[in-house]
This record gives structure tokens, sequence and C-alpha cells, in this order.
């Protein structure tokens, strides 16, 4: 594994629990993590990185215990707040690769574009109740806007308003760990996209293409402009 990876992690929930705890241990030199949440009694089922005790406390602050008790050498910063347009690019800066746990549309097309934008590689995940999917987006490769094209809107449940199985978040959270540990070894999971059902049972990857129209891979987003993301976040 190479030692030089600095790693962003965006959301400390149900796919930044197993991420983290698993990161921590897979010999990067730094995680930065960043969440604005605080530890609800309903998180415990499905946010592993927490228990009864934490309920009512920051989640970056307990992220931050957990992490550093698996990994006491490591070099860790826990920001505590949202992952905004305005400090994207800033909290990026230094980094090897972001991966991203987040709870909503917005956030993921806000990393999407920043680590586009900063050339670095994105691993992102998204999970609604019994089936989710993990992507990794590499800098010549497709993006999360070549698999969605655009925030959708009022069409798609997220993960904060309809509710995710634990275990989905925990499969989910470890493919994206899969994924981070790959490019740690040199590998290039470039556009693999894995779609997990877990009612069904079936775990399948497929690769997405780049789009010929996609604005961001066409270098037509050259900025963070609030109002790509703020519709959906109020949506
Ligand atoms: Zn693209």
């Amino acid at each position: 594994m190479s030692a030089a990876h600095r790693v962003l992690v965006v959301g400390a929930g149900g796919l930044g629990s197993p991420l983290l705890r698993l990161l921590a241990t897979s010999g990067v030199e730094h995680i930065t993590v960043i969440d604005d949440d605080i530890v609800d009694e309903s998180n415990l089922h499905r946010q592993t990185l927490y228990c009864d005790d934490d309920v009512g406390k920051s989640k970056i602050e307990c992220a931050e215990r957990v992490v550093r008790e698996l990994s006491p050498g490591l070099s860790v910063r826990a920001v505590e707040g949202r992952f905004v347009p305005g400090t994207a690019m800033d909290l990026l800066s230094d980094h090897t690769m972001v991966v991203e746990g987040a709870d909503n549309l917005a956030t993921k097309f806000l990393v999407a574009d920043a680590a586009g934008l900063a050339g670095i590689p994105a691993i992102q995940a998204g999970a609604v109740r019994w089936a989710g999917w993990a992507f990794c987006a590499l800098p010549d490769s497709a993006c999360l806007r070549c698999l969605f094209e655009d925030i959708p809107r009022g069409q798609i449940e997220t993960c904060a308003e309809a509710g995710v199985v634990g275990p989905v978040v925990g499969v989910l959270g470890g493919l994206e760990a899969a994924l981070a540990y790959r490019l740690l070894r040199g590998d290039r999971p470039a556009g693999e996209l894995w779609h997990y059902d877990a009612l069904k049972g079936a775990l399948r990857k497929t690769f997405v293409r780049r789009r010929g129209d996609c604005p961001l891979c066409a270098g037509q987003i050259q900025d963070l402009r609030m109002e790509r993301y703020t519709a959906a976040c109020a949506a």
C-alpha cells in the first residue's frame, strides 16, 4: 500500500462508519473527515462508529476518537460542518482522493464536481432502503454526472428521506473502502459502478462510460456555483 495517500471522507454516517474503520487501518498517511450531525439513537442500527454513550454528542468528535483508537499513529483532522461550495476546494487541496458517504444528492454532485476540478479520484455511494450503489471516478474516467446527468428534482428519494437498512450501508461502505484500497495499491477501478440489492441478494459490477455531453468531463463546469446545489438541497 502506498503510505502517501491523504484521504478526505465526506460524511460520518451509515456509509462513513464502516469506511472510516477500514481506512483508519489501511496505511494511509492522513484522513480528514467532515460531518455536521449529532448522534441520534435512531442512527445506531446502521452507523456502526457510534454506541449508546455517544447519543447527543457530535458525530465528528466520536468518529475522530474511534479512528484515533484504531490507528494511534495516523494523522487525523476532524472538521465539524457541512461540505459546501465555499470551502470544498480548500478542503480537497492536499488530499489525494475523496470518499463520499453523504445522505443527499446535492452533496454527492458537489463532491463529484470538486474532485473533477481538483483532478483527484472520487469514490461515491448512495443507498435507499434495501439497495444502493458505489462508484469510482478517476480524473480521466466517467464521473457522477456521466452516471446521473444532473441532480434529479423531486424524483429520487434520498437516504435522509426514505431511510436505509443497516447492512446495506455496511456493504456499500465496505465496497467504497475496497475501491479506496485498490487505489492505494495503484489499481485503476475507473468508472466501476457496483450495485447491491440486499433483498435480491445481488451484487453486480458495471462500467460507466463518459458521456460526450457531460458538463464536468467536457470542462464546462469551472467553479462550484452555489445555485448548482442549493435547489436540490431544498427539494
Ligand atoms: Zn462526466
